[in-house]
């Protein structure tokens, strides 16, 4: 067990449940407007998800979550005062906020699987707005037609999974996708955690995620535009 001021792994409880939105946790370290919590749902700044804000309650008062941001091991929690170390709180995660994060990144998953399933390569980036593809063939048909794809999937309400896979297990020949993220990841971790949605889309992701596509809601807008050196950019924006 570690002791207060010595480092010790966080707890992530985000990984185990994206819907846990209160808390109880104690303190095990600190610094100037910081806290380390033994456990916490707060999800940091990571894996293209910016990261939760909120309160951690405690028996004198009230801290506000400004930012979140993992370092190593250590989950940093910032804060707009400070709290002592031993500290126990009751971390309250602002929901909303963190439930239009967690839309439009599944909603990113969803679209890179629609997309791949036309036989584009792999798009070079994305987030919580757009999908970026080099030397695409990308068509304004097709983007219309991945709109209707999307719609549907999220009308048929489909579950989204998350899993744990044994790396040494994982298939990646063929895949320069799967092989290109594989190598990115360090090599100590040897569980790695997969995400589901329906059978349209697959991939590693440590992110937060509705459970089924219900959840996501149906497209606002989606565009295709010219991006910089011949890129093909897929804008895309949810009904809040
Ligand atoms: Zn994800």
């Amino acid at each position: 067990m570690g002791g207060i001021g010595v480092s010790a792994m966080s707890v992530p409880l985000y990984a185990d449940d994206s819907h846990l939105t209160e808390f109880d946790a104690t303190v095990i370290r600190t610094g100037p407007r910081f806290v380390i919590l033994d456990r916490t749902a707060f999800y940091p700044d990571m894996g293209g998800q910016p990261s939760d804000v909120g309160v951690l309650r405690y028996a004198v008062g009230e801290a506000r979550v400004t930012k979140v941001m993992k370092r190593g091991q250590d989950i940093f929690h910032y804060l707009d005062a400070d709290i002592p170390p031993g500290t126990p709180v009751h971390g309250i995660v602002d929901w909303p906020a963190r439930r239009w994060n967690m839309r439009r990144h599944s909603a990113e998953h969803l679209l890179t699987g629609l997309i791949e399933a036309l036989g584009e390569p792999p798009k070079v980036y994305s987030d919580l707005e757009r999908l970026e593809y080099q030397s695409s063939g990308l068509t304004e048909e097709q983007v219309v037609e991945v709109k209707r794809r999307f719609d549907e999937v999220v009308d048929e309400d489909a579950p989204v999974r998350v899993y744990y896979e044994d790396r040494a297990k994982i298939d990646t020949s063929g895949d320069p996708r799967k092989q290109a993220f594989l190598r990115k990841i360090p090599r100590d971790v040897e569980l790695l955690r997969m995400v589901d949605v329906g059978t349209y889309a697959s991939t590693f992701c440590f992110g937060t995620h509705v459970k089924s596509t219900s959840e996501i809601g149906h497209l606002a807008s989606i565009s295709l535009d010219e991006g910089k050196k011949g890129k093909r950019v897929v804008h895309f924006s949810l009904n809040p």
